[in-house]
């Protein structure tokens, strides 16, 4: 027998539709990339998104093809998520923090008719534009007055293209399992690879990262610095359209002044971001001694959050969400929040605790691996590979032939990871940067967070290098605070105690920056090159 309740396709559409008509007077606020602060409303949004669908019809684009965006997060990326996945195409972000070369292979392989970007991208689209293939049209996200001159006639203005429908437009009809959205992962290894997430996934996943155990939304204004062009942004377009949140956008500004004047002057609840950026924001206000009213939480996701940045952000009196997830898995999969037992922990427990990646949403299924194929214990020890299965991970990479999943249907994170009896997942490693020390894993995760909390260093890394006993031994690599010099003695005093003794890296280089990937984390390929001759102190 079936139920008889209706059946109601998960659409992105509905999510704007739904935000016109409940939170119409709620504001999206966006730093704008040619300068000054743009303020309109949800109604004003859902308007504008239409008016874009009139635009990309009379551009000749059709359901499934593939859009291309090259922007930071603002109003009109805003529009861009709803407007091209709305009619039915599906929105390809591009990450612009990508090398050039991979920037043309992803929008050639996306097959990209149509790119719009900020101005900022101007002279990396010129430089590109004689290696996209199948970009015909090319917008860029501004109005008349900025629009530089002697463009190619196949270079149009926005606001023109917008001004060119009324808005009078009904949604299509699609299938919730049509294509939504197009992601490629960075590509440390190989080419990058795509993940199209569908309407249900998007939608499925945006209704799961709300709620009080994961980010807490509910009526808030939120300031997601984590990018549109990457995974989404965490889902924030599309969950804050759900609950009616104010919007706050940074634009192209990441730096710890701009956020903090964001935070203060637009009344910001809640915040997200990778570790690099609250590390710029950590020190800003220490230069400047400024509090964070009126923020309430603060989600970190991407890479690990150290333990100093957890306490250092709930000194503040701001509550830390420490997420993980991925580009393929759209990308939140578990939330560091307490449950009804941790709850009643002491403070200091809850932040201890608080370091692992937490527990998995509904909707995303978990299990570690070992060696030997079994699987392990939840027991908060053994680790293995993160295996992961649910409604907003991938099956299959976009144009792959092959499945990217095991027979079962679970996917392969490229995490290790501990999973403990109260649930709580903790990431040891990516597969490919765990230290294998004499058979025995060494975690560079928990090594870099250690050390991260001495007083001279500023950023930290862990790799593995060859050694002729052991087969391989950490180097610690460090970016010293201004004025501190390098005192190798203690810092693996500060270490000692911290981590187990056979983990102490056996050397300590400084580096004047970290390399960081297109998504603001430490390239460690990057670190291995340059450290790839390193002789260890006991090596001639
Ligand atoms: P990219 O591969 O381009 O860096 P992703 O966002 O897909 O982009 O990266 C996902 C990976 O980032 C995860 O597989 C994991 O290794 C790492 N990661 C994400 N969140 C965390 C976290 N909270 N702690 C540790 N590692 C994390």
């Amino acid at each position: 027998m079936q139920g008889l309740m209706q059946d109601w396709p998960l659409l992105i559409s509905r999510l704007i539709d739904h935000a016109e008509r409940f939170h119409s007077q709620v504001e999206i606020v966006t730093e704008t990339v040619e300068a000054g602060r743009h303020r309109y409303t949800y109604a004003e949004c859902a308007v504008r998104s239409r008016k874009l669908a009139q635009a990309l019809e009379r551009l000749g684009i059709k359901k499934g093809d593939r859009v291309g965006t090259l922007a930071w997060n603002t109003y009109r990326h805003f529009e861009l998520y709803y407007g091209i996945s709305g009619m039915g195409a599906v929105c390809h972000t591009l990450n612009p923090r990508l090398f050039p070369k991979d920037i043309a292979w992803v929008a050639n392989h996306a097959e990209d008719q149509v790119l719009f970007f900020d101005l900022t991208f101007l002279p990396l689209v010129r430089e590109l534009e004689e290696h996209f293939k199948t970009v015909k049209t090319f917008v860029m996200l501004t109005d008349q007055s900025n629009m530089p001159k002697s463009l190619p006639a196949n270079y149009l203005c926005y606001e023109d293209l917008i001004d060119g429908g009324d808005g009078n437009y009904a949604w299509p009809a699609l299938d919730e399992n049509d294509a939504a959205s197009l992601c490629y992962t960075s590509g440390t290894t190989g080419n990058p690879k795509g993940v199209l997430y569908s309407h249900r996934s998007t939608v499925l996943h945006a209704m799961a990262v709300i709620v009080p155990d994961a980010f807490n939304l509910s009526t808030r204004t939120i300031l997601p610095i984590i990018p549109m062009f990457h995974a989404n942004a965490w889902g924030y377009p599309y969950t804050a359209a759900i609950v009616g949140c104010k919007i706050v956008l940074n634009g192209p500004h990441f730096d710890g002044k701009s956020i903090h004047t964001l935070i203060k002057e637009e009344q910001v609840h809640i915040t997200t971001a990778v570790p690099t950026i609250w590390l710029g924001l950590l020190d800003y206000l220490k230069e400047t001694g400024q509090d964070l009213e009126p923020l309430e939480g603060l989600g970190i996701g991407g890479a690990a959050a150290p333990a100093f940045m957890i306490k250092a952000f709930e000194d503040f009196g701001v509550n830390v969400h420490h997420a993980w997830g991925m580009t393929e898995i759209s990308p939140v999969g578990t939330m560091g929040s307490m449950n009804s037992i941790t709850a009643r922990w002491p403070l200091e427990e809850q932040q201890k605790l608080k370091q692992k990646q937490g527990r998995g949403l509904f909707g995303v299924e978990m299990k570690i691996v070992v060696a030997d194929g079994s699987e392990a214990p939840w027991d908060g020890k053994t680790f293995g590979a993160l295996y992961v299965r649910g409604p907003w991970t991938l099956k299959r990479y976009y144009r792959a032939n092959d499945s990217a999943l095991d027979e079962d249907g679970w996917f392969d994170t490229g995490d290790v990871a501990t999973i403990d009896e109260f649930g709580y997942m903790q990431i040891t490693d990516r597969a490919k940067d765990v230290i294998k020390s004499g058979g025995e894993w060494i975690s560079s995760i928990d090594l870099e967070n250690a050390a991260m909390g001495h007083k001279d260093i500023a950023r930290a890394a862990v790799i593995g290098r060859p050694h002729k006993k052991w087969r391989e031994r950490p180097l610690l690599i460090v970016v010293l605070e201004e004025g501190a010099v390098l005192d190798k003695d203690s810092i693996l005093k500060f270490l000692t105690g911290k981590v187990a003794k056979w983990w102490l890296p056996n050397d300590i280089v400084t580096v004047d920056e970290m390399p960081l990937s297109g998504t603001g984390k430490v390239k460690k390929t990057g670190l291995r090159e340059t450290f790839k001759d390193h002789k260890w102190p006991d090596e001639s």
